[in-house]
């Protein structure tokens, strides 16, 4: 099932995906980070504000 994400913060359409995806966007409105998560009952759109850090992974821990 197709499920649509908007830009939390400007509200713009910024894909469609089916669930289980997980992808960072980049909005072309407000230029900012968007972290979506889509799941089978809802999609979670979250701003990312440190792009570099979104895909850092802490060894020492
Ligand atoms: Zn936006």
């Amino acid at each position: 099932m197709k499920m649509y994400a908007s830009c939390p913060i400007c509200g713009y359409k910024l894909c469609k995906g089916e669930s289980g995806s997980d992808v960072d966007i980049l909005c072309p409105r407000c230029s900012k980070l968007i972290r979506v998560v889509i799941t089978e009952t809802n999609t979670n759109c979250t701003p990312t504000d440190h792009p570099k850090k979104v895909k850092t992974i802490n060894l020492s821990e």
